[in-house]
């Protein structure tokens, strides 16, 4: 429940007026070339109460790619289509690595660390591609009816930016090939990948979705629910794991789990209370948003709305 000591506009509002000295700080990504030429210094904030409350500040309708944050959607549909035998590909560790590392999946013989890098990513794409009789619409119907949003759709710009010049990605999936932890052919799997980061959400949007985490629900698509025991395993992982060679910080500064996209999303939990989602392009070194992660810090630091 919101606590009605705080009015939650009028500190999205303070929030960011205390974060200006931050605006202008950092890159957008550049190595898709879809995602170079858009506007950096967008900023919108998206906050969004289990009871039904919500509060936004900025650009927090405007749809954005949401990347990596796709992750968590793709990974929760994996898990609840194959239960724990998806734990047999792909890991559940921290990587201390950067998004799209190669050297962890060749001494690691082809398991990925987890399933928010790339390479575990990809292996979960590939069990979509198996299982969903159209991956693409299936994806896209899940994410429609957690947001309560009928016209999400995959920026096949984007997908195809991705695609023509993703060589890291496609050196990962040709690698995990090796390793005979792929069931389909890498450049079927890379395309679905590529379409599943190209998801085109708002802030609301996606913090209406991110309710996926925050408590058990009761969907109407082709991806059976999650158990409470599922939720409780894709917190934990989203809480170690969903910033990459960043994930202790998050934990360290936000407490909460959370995961975070190049295009300059990220989305936190707090579960049984609320989700939230932030965006803004311009990026750290190591792929996540300086502002995104600066508002969420002052978010739970004045609220008191972390998990710890
Ligand atoms: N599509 C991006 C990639 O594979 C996603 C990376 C990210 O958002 N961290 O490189």
């Amino acid at each position: 429940m919101p606590n009605p000591a705080i009015d939650y506009s009028e500190l999205l509002n303070s929030i960011a007026e205390e974060l200006k000295p931050y605006h202008g700080k950092g890159q957008q990504a550049t190595y898709i070339p879809e995602l170079a030429n858009r506007n950096p210094d967008k900023y919108g904030v998206s906050l969004a109460f289990l009871n039904g409350d919500g509060y936004t500040y900025g650009d927090s309708e405007e749809r954005f790619s949401i990347q990596s944050i796709s992750k968590i959607f793709t990974t929760a549909a994996a898990f609840s289509i194959r239960g724990n035998a998806l734990w047999e590909r792909v890991g559940v560790e921290p990587s201390g690595t950067p998004f799209n590392s190669l050297v962890q999946l060749e001494y690691e013989e082809g398991k990925p660390r987890n399933p928010f890098i790339n390479a575990g990513a990809i292996v979960v794409a590939d069990v979509l591609l198996s299982e969903l009789s159209d991956p693409y619409q299936g994806m896209l119907d899940y994410v429609r009816e957690l947001s309560r949003c009928e016209d999400i759709q995959y920026d096949e710009q984007v997908a195809a930016s991705e695609f023509d010049t993703g060589y890291r990605n496609a050196s990962l999936a040709f690698l995990l090939k090796s390793f005979d932890n792929l069931e389909n052919d890498p450049k079927d799997v890379l395309d679905l990948y590529f379409h599943f980061c190209s998801i085109e959400m708002s802030c609301t949007e996606l913090a209406h979705a991110s309710h996926l985490f925050v408590r058990r629900s009761k969907l109407d698509c082709k991806i059976p629910d999650l158990s409470t025991s599922q939720l409780k395993r894709l917190n934990a992982l989203m809480q170690t794991c969903g910033f990459y060679d960043e994930s202790g910080e998050f934990a360290f500064t936000v407490g909460l789990p959370g995961k975070s996209g190049v295009g300059g999303g990220i989305v936190a939990v707090h579960p049984d209370v609320y989700g939230a989602a932030v965006w803004s392009p311009r990026l750290n070194e190591r792929g996540n948003s300086i502002l995104g992660m600066k508002t969420l810090e002052l978010l739970t630091s004045k609220s008191e709305m972390s998990i710890f």
